[in-house]
């Protein structure tokens, strides 16, 4: 948690509670040490789907499914969800859940490496909203395909993107390990906040969320930098 705990727990407080679908599902997930997105991320994205009412997304890093059926209940009904996972132990599981959910007609899993996926998806989709929360070491190697499927204000919502403040440290500061991706996301959000098209904000929300959107008219005075 990035934020002060007292404070985070004061706003998750005050935030409205999910679905009792997605709470048993959270739950669920936690309890069997399944990853999904922070309560903070999902108030952030609940609160994104409400200001762009995005008729398409296409989310990197389904899990069990806990954040398409988020969006699936927040988006605009009209809204359709396109989410891809390479873990084969998880898929199943997903497409149990988006049944369950009562969103499966509106939730399409594409099962693979996103790598590949997004490389032929680029071809010829765009997408209102993208949200990226896979490998965080990928994201990267997947930017080029991403930013291909963006149009005139789509938004890119990138989760896990601080490392929990490691992103601020000294690379000399950081585990061999994780040094890596260290590097690789510090490239990621130089990109993000650097690219003329694009005005991103990154955000001390859950893991850190880069939120960004995509404007083919910006002033080149109004995008990121210093
Ligand atoms: N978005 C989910 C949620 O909040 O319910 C959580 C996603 S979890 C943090 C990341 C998922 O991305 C994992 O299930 C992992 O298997 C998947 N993943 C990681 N790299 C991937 C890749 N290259 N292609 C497809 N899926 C990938």
């Amino acid at each position: 948690m990035i934020t002060q705990e007292r404070i985070g727990a004061y706003i998750d407080s005050l935030s409205c509670s999910n679905t009792p679908f997605l709470n048993r599902l959270e739950s669920e997930a936690l309890e069997n040490g399944i990853p999904v997105i922070k309560r903070p991320t999902q108030s952030l994205i609940r609160l994104l789907l409400g200001i762009s009412a995005p008729e398409t997304i296409l989310e990197v890093g389904t899990a069990v499914g806990f954040s398409a059926i988020l969006m699936a209940t927040y988006a605009p009904k009209n809204c359709r969800i396109t989410t891809i996972e390479k873990y084969e132990k998880r898929i199943p599981a997903a497409k149990e859940n988006f049944e369950r959910s009562g969103f499966a007609d509106r939730i399409t899993l594409l099962e693979g490496d996103a790598a590949q996926i997004l490389e032929e998806l680029s071809k010829d989709h765009t997408y209102d909203m993208i949200f990226m929360d896979a490998a965080k070491g990928q994201y990267m190697g997947f930017y080029p395909y991403v930013k291909a499927m963006m149009r005139d204000g789509s938004i890119l919502v990138s989760d896990n993107v601080l490392q929990d403040g490691d992103i601020a440290e000294s690379r000399f500061a950081v585990t061999r390990r994780n040094r890596t991706i260290h590097s690789r996301m510090r490239e990621y959000l130089f990109t993000l906040t650097h690219e003329a098209d694009l005005t991103t904000d990154i955000l001390p929300v859950g893991d850190g969320v880069a939120v960004s959107v995509l404007r083919t008219n910006a002033h080149p005075g109004e995008t990121g930098g210093m």
